[in-house]
């Protein structure tokens, strides 16, 4: 299969030098292996996403050098996609949902105990409240969560080998990390008719991503996508987690750090060669 990345951002606010990086990466990692560099709108989050910071995502990203294929995949267009996906998790019997709000959530986690983590990628992990409540009854007021227990079970039919450990690739499955470190995750939000892991999966599967290139804050993250990748029978493409830009006290860049955002350093005159020599990557080639 063609070597194929991608940069997958949500149009939430402006691009900052962390973005860049992830971009820049993947499409030097595709044009290197002769592959290819998809671009992919994350914006199922239509209380937050803007039609003024996808439109800023592209003249950056452009601006920046990069070229992708048109049409750009936009999530807000595959909604009936992610709907058989979660009807599929669903017909297996591993999903339920889910009316707690974060105050019931942190009353029935209780007090902290020695050893027992309490928060995941997703936040506090979901002490199971709801867990015994079926699909029939889901509401509008719901979110529709991942019975983590059975899932694990589910996927080491086709996944695990003895020792619980998963069959090669690059980022091997824990049952035992993913029950009790990540628990049962979000995969439909309430009002949004998907969530970030079930969507990025069934993405990635349909856009044919052979290598996804992304920060190592997503590293929790990418075992909850190989575990959904598994149970729905999508491939699992390798993962290359890179270092995170940070500021000058060490803290992590985020949408809000608009100072570091592409569109400042553009106005402030700096090139293109500029935000590679930044970020640490060597110059384009001509
Ligand atoms: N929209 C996600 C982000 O901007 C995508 C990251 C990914 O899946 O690699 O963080």
């Amino acid at each position: 299969m063609t070597f194929t990345t991608r940069f997958a951002p949500s149009p939430t606010g402006p691009l900052h030098l962390g973005h860049a990086y992830s971009a820049l990466l993947a499409a030097d990692m595709a044009r290197a292996a002769q592959g290819r560099f998809l671009l992919r709108i994350e914006d199922i989050d239509r209380s937050r996403a803007r039609l003024q910071w996808e439109q800023q995502i592209y003249d950056d990203l452009a601006w920046l050098g990069l070229r992708w294929p048109d049409p750009v995949m936009r999530q807000s267009d595959r909604l009936p996609r992610y709907r058989s996906a979660l009807a599929q998790l669903t017909a297996m019997g591993l999903t339920y949902p889910c009316c707690c709000n974060r105050r019931d959530i942190e009353a029935a986690a209780g007090a902290p105990q020695e050893g027992v983590p309490q928060f995941g990628p997703d936040g506090r992990i979901y002490p199971g409240s709801c867990r015994s409540r079926s699909m029939a009854d889901a509401g509008p007021q719901d979110v529709i969560r991942l019975n983590m227990a059975k899932a694990v079970r589910a996927a080491s039919l086709r996944h695990f080998d003895e020792t619980g450990e998963s069959h090669g690739g690059t980022h091997p499955l824990y049952p035992d990390h993913l029950i009790q470190a990540v628990g049962d995750i979000i995969l439909v939000r309430r009002g949004m008719g998907s969530a970030y892991h079930l969507s990025v999966v069934v993405d990635d599967a349909d856009q044919d991503i052979t290598h996804v290139v992304r920060g190592a804050d997503l590293f929790e993250a990418t075992q909850i996508h190989v575990l959904l990748q598994a149970l729905l029978d999508l491939p699992t493409p390798v993962y290359h987690h890179h270092g995170l830009i940070r500021d000058e006290q060490g803290k992590r860049l985020a949408k809000r750090d608009d100072a570091r955002a592409i569109a400042k350093y553009r106005e402030d005159g700096a090139q293109p060669q500029d935000i590679r020599a930044m970020v640490g990557l060597e110059q384009a080639p001509v």
